[in-house]
C-alpha cells in the first residue's frame, strides 16, 4: 500500500528491487515528509520562541502546531503534555533523570519486563546506582506476552516506577498495557508506569487516556517520520512536580547568579535549540499517516502478518512471538537452522532483501530465550506480499548456496 509515495523505492539494490524489511528499526520517508523537512530549510528557515521577526513567528507557531498534532494523534488533550525530544532513547533518559533521580531512594524498585529494549533498561540502571533503587525483572508468558501473574508478584508496596514496552521489537505480540495498567495500580496505587511505544505508535491507535500510564514514548523515524526527533507524553500533575533534565535556554524563566526558576511545562524539559525540521517532518509524517487512516495501516500490517505467519509455518520455520492473528505487530524473529543470521542477512541483501540479524538491542531478552542471534523481518504497510515473497526466494537460495 503506498509505496509510490516513498522515493527510495525507485531505486533498486544489488540490481534487485528492493524489499525493505527493516522497520522495526526504522522507516522510509514519504515524499511530503522530505519536501516538509526541506520547505523549512529553503523558504521557512527560522528558530523558534526568539525572535519577534517574520520567520522566527512562523517556526514557532509551526512548531507549536505540531505539538498539537502529535497530542491528537495520542489521544491526549492537553498539548502541554507534549515534549520533544531526539526519540524514545531521550524521552526514557529523560524520565529516569528528571523523575527518577529525585523521586527514588534506596531500596525503592523499578519493575520492567526482560523483554525491554536496552533504551527502557540502561537509563534505570544508571540512575538505580545513583539512587540505591533496585530493579526487578517480569518475565514473559509462552506467547512472548508480558507475564501478568509474575507482574502481580513482583509489584509491591515498594515499586516506585513499572516501565512496560507496548510491543517488543524482537517478538512482536502486543502487551495488553490497559490492563497491565490497572493491575499495577490495583496493588499500588502510587507506582508510576511508564509505556515504551516505540513499535505500536503508528501502527495502531494508541491513547494515552484509555491506557492510563504516566509516562509514553515513541520516536518519530520509526513512523516515516525524519532521524533525530521523539516524543515523551507526561502526565499534567506528574511533569509540573518534575525538575528538568537539562539546563539551557528556553527551559527558564529567569536565571540569577544565586539560581534560575523553571519555565512552564513542556518548555521545562526543551532545552536549548531543538531540532524544528525534525518536529516539523514529524507533524507531516502524522498528517500522512492520518490521510491514509490509522486504522487502515493497522488492517494492513495484519494482513501482511497473517501472510507472513503462513508462509513461515508452510515452510517449517519456528520464530518468536504470539501465532495468533490480531495478537502483533508485524515482526517476525527467526532462525534457519544451519545458518548464520548475519549469512542470511547477507545472502539476502544480494537479493534486495533488506533484514537485521543479531541481538537487537535486547540481550535480556535474547539470553532468556537461549539465542545467540537471530533474523528479524518487519513490516510496515508500505510493504506488500512481493517483498515478503522476495525474502523467501532469498531464504531458498542460502540454504542452497550454504548447502544446508
Ligand atoms: N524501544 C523499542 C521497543 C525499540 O524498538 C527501539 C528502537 N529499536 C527503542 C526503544 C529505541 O528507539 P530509538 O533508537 O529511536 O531511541
Amino acid at each position: 500500500m503506498n509505496r509510490k509515495d516513498f522515493p527510495i523505492f525507485d531505486k533498486q539494490v544489488n540490481g534487485k528491487r528492493f524489499a525493505y524489511l527493516d522497520n522495526a528499526a526504522t522507516t522510509h520517508k514519504p515524499q511530503v515528509v522530505i519536501d516538509r523537512t526541506n520547505k523549512f530549510y529553503s523558504s521557512d528557515y527560522g528558530t523558534i520562541n526568539r525572535g519577534v521577526y517574520k520567520y522566527s513567528e512562523i517556526a514557532t507557531e509551526a512548531f507549536e502546531t505540531s505539538r498539537k498534532i502529535v497530542a491528537n494523534f495520542l489521544n491526549c488533550q492537553k498539548p502541554k503534555e507534549i515534549i520533544f525530544t531526539s526519540g524514545t532513547t531521550e524521552s526514557i533518559n529523560l524520565v529516569a533523570y528528571s523523575w527518577g533521580l529525585t523521586n527514588l531512594k534506596k531500596d525503592d524498585e523499578i519493575v520492567l519486563s526482560v523483554s525491554e529494549h536496552h533504551a527502557n533498561i540502561v537509563p534505570w540502571q544508571i540512575i538505580a546506582k545513583h539512587t540505591g533503587a533496585k530493579l526487578v525483572f517480569v518475565n514473559i508468558d509462552d506467547f512472548g506476552l508480558i507475564d501478568v501473574i509474575d507482574l502481580r508478584k513482583k509489584i509491591s508496596k515498594r515499586t516506585a516506577l513499572v516501565g512496560i514496552v507496548h510491543a517488543s521489537n524482537v517478538l512482536g505480540g502486543v502487551n495488553d498495557v490497559k490492563t497491565l495498567v490497572k493491575e499495577v495500580r490495583r496493588i499500588n496505587r502510587n507506582t508510576k508506569i511508564l509505556i515504551d511505544s516505540a513499535q505500536t505508535v503508528g501502527k495502531m491507535r494508541v491513547s494515552v487516556q484509555s491506557i492510563g500510564a504516566d509516562f509514553l514514548v515513541f520516536s518519530g523515524h520509526k513512523i516515516v517520520g525524519p532521524t533525530g526527533v521523539g516524543v515523551l507524553w507526561i502526565r499534567e500533575e506528574i511533569a509540573q512536580n518534575m525538575n528538568p533534565f537539562m539546563g539551557g535556554g528556553s527551559m527558564i524563566k529567569d536565571v540569577t547568579e544565586n539560581g534560575s526558576i523553571w519555565n512552564d511545562i513542556p518548555y521545562r524539559f526543551e532545552a536549548g535549540t531543538p531540532n524544528i525540521a525534525g518536529v516539523l517532518g514529524l507533524a507531516a509524517a502524522i498528517n500522512y499517516l492520518d490521510g491514509i487512516g490509522i486504522d487502515k495501516i493497522e488492517a494492513e500490517d495484519q494482513k501482511l502478518s497473517d501472510y507472513m505467519m503462513s508462509k513461515l509455518e508452510e515452510k517449517k520455520i519456528d520464530f518468536l512471538g504470539p501465532n495468533i492473528a490480531g495478537s502483533r505487530v508485524g515482526i517476525f524473529t527467526f532462525n534457519i537452522n544451519g545458518i548464520h543470521p548475519h549469512d542470511l542477512a547477507s545472502v539476502l541483501d544480494a537479493e534486495g532483501v533488506a533484514v537485521r540479524s543479531g541481538l537487537h538491542c535486547a540481550h535480556p531478552l535474547m539470553k532468556k530465550l537461549k539465542l545467540d542471534s537471530g533474523v528479524r523481518a518487519s513490516l510496515y504497510f508500505y510493504n506488500d506480499i512481493q517483498d515478503i515473497e522476495q525474502m523467501f526466494i532469498g531464504i531458498e537460495k542460502a540454504k542452497k548456496i550454504l548447502k544446508v
